[in-house]
């Protein structure tokens, strides 16, 4: 339930995208920067420079692209790195831009490298080296592409190649957002569904969604499906019920950010441990881990990345309700 990851339910998600920079709350600094280079490549009628956007899933990054593209007043194509897999399929994209459009290619970290190859020359230059033909009698011809701007998502920018790195003018952080940020996001949600929440009520789904706008959205959809079963007034205590019954804890935390704690908890003493290990013992992917279910935990101090592995920090024992072992340090 609070995976930030997109699931199939999210087409609901659409409903509650905000669709301008004024309309997208919280990323302040990032929001007023952005603001500025749009309206300077407005104003020369050129391309924005490429834009890198890094952060955990669920805090708006394909919502940003896609705001960039309104505000520039120009088209907008999206793919993504795991779904490109031949040189032909990005030229293909690349040759049918428009002057100007944006390009949002998600989790580019997981593009193939011969295709970030071909994508170096065309960010550059806006120029693309296409092989045709094979063995001896293959040529490259190269192809003029329209002025564009690249507007890339990642989970951690440390995925991505140097190279690739580099050629991004605007590299932007999102940060998780605050209980009042969430709060807003939320209270808007719920009047564009039609729903009558209490404040208090949006106020405990505003806590409890793991400083993610896209588990604050999923939370307040499950609680109007509880509300309306139950024929009830969505008040603090029918929300912390619902809550509570899809596991969803007093931190917002869930089932398997629980096990994870209890991991290092229980079978390391409180850590240090790797990651490969916790990613075996809990079965799931070390990226699941570091990209997923640690950045959450991490800011708000339940656990601590060491160079020796994972610990958990004070507020993560407290959370377990267990006490640290004798000579806690941290
Ligand atoms: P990402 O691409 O980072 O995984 P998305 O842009 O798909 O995240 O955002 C997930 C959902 O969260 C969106 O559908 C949108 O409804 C909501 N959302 C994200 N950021 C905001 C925001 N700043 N204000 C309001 N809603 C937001």
């Amino acid at each position: 339930m609070t995976t930030p990851i997109r699931t199939e339910e999210d087409a609901a998600e659409a409903t509650l995208r905000p669709q301008t920079l004024a309309d997208f709350t919280g990323q302040q600094a990032l929001r007023e920067n952005l603001a500025i280079f749009i309206q300077a490549a407005r104003a020369r009628g050129e391309a924005l420079d490429h834009v890198l956007l890094h952060g955990p899933p669920g805090l708006g990054k394909t919502t940003l692209a896609q705001i960039v593209a309104r505000e520039l007043g120009v088209g907008f194509r999206a793919t993504s790195g795991p779904i490109l897999q031949r040189a032909g399929d990005l030229a293909a994209i690349l040759t049918n831009l428009q002057p100007r459009d944006v390009l949002f290619v998600d989790e580019i970290h997981r593009l193939q490298p011969a295709l970030e190859e071909t994508l170096y020359p065309a960010m550059e230059d806006f120029q693309l080296d296409l092989i045709i033909g094979e063995g001896p009698a293959a040529r490259t011809v190269r192809i003029d592409l329209p002025p564009f701007t690249l507007v890339g998502a990642t989970t951690r920018s440390g995925l991505l190649a140097q190279p690739l790195r580099d050629r991004f003018g605007i590299p932007l952080r999102l940060q998780f957002y605050t209980p009042e940020e969430l709060l807003r996001i939320v209270t808007r949600g719920a009047q564009k569904l039609g729903f009558a929440l209490s404040e208090d009520g949006a106020w405990e789904i505003a806590r409890r969604s793991r400083g993610t706008p896209r588990i604050a959205g999923r939370l307040l959809r499950r609680v109007r499906d509880f509300a309306a079963v139950a024929g009830i007034a969505a008040d603090r205590a029918m929300v912390d019920g619902a809550l509570n019954r899809l596991e969803v804890d007093a931190k917002g935390l869930d089932a398997m950010d629980r096990r994870y704690l209890r991991r290092i908890a229980v079978h390391h003493n409180g850590g240090p441990v790797g990651v490969e290990t916790l990613a075996a013992a809990l079965a799931e992917s070390r990226d699941t881990l570091e990209d997923v279910i640690e950045p959450y935990l991490i800011q708000e101090g339940l656990v601590l990345r060491t160079p020796r592995g994972r610990v958990l920090g004070l507020p993560g024992w407290q959370h377990l309700g267990l006490s640290p072992p004798a000579g806690f340090a941290i």
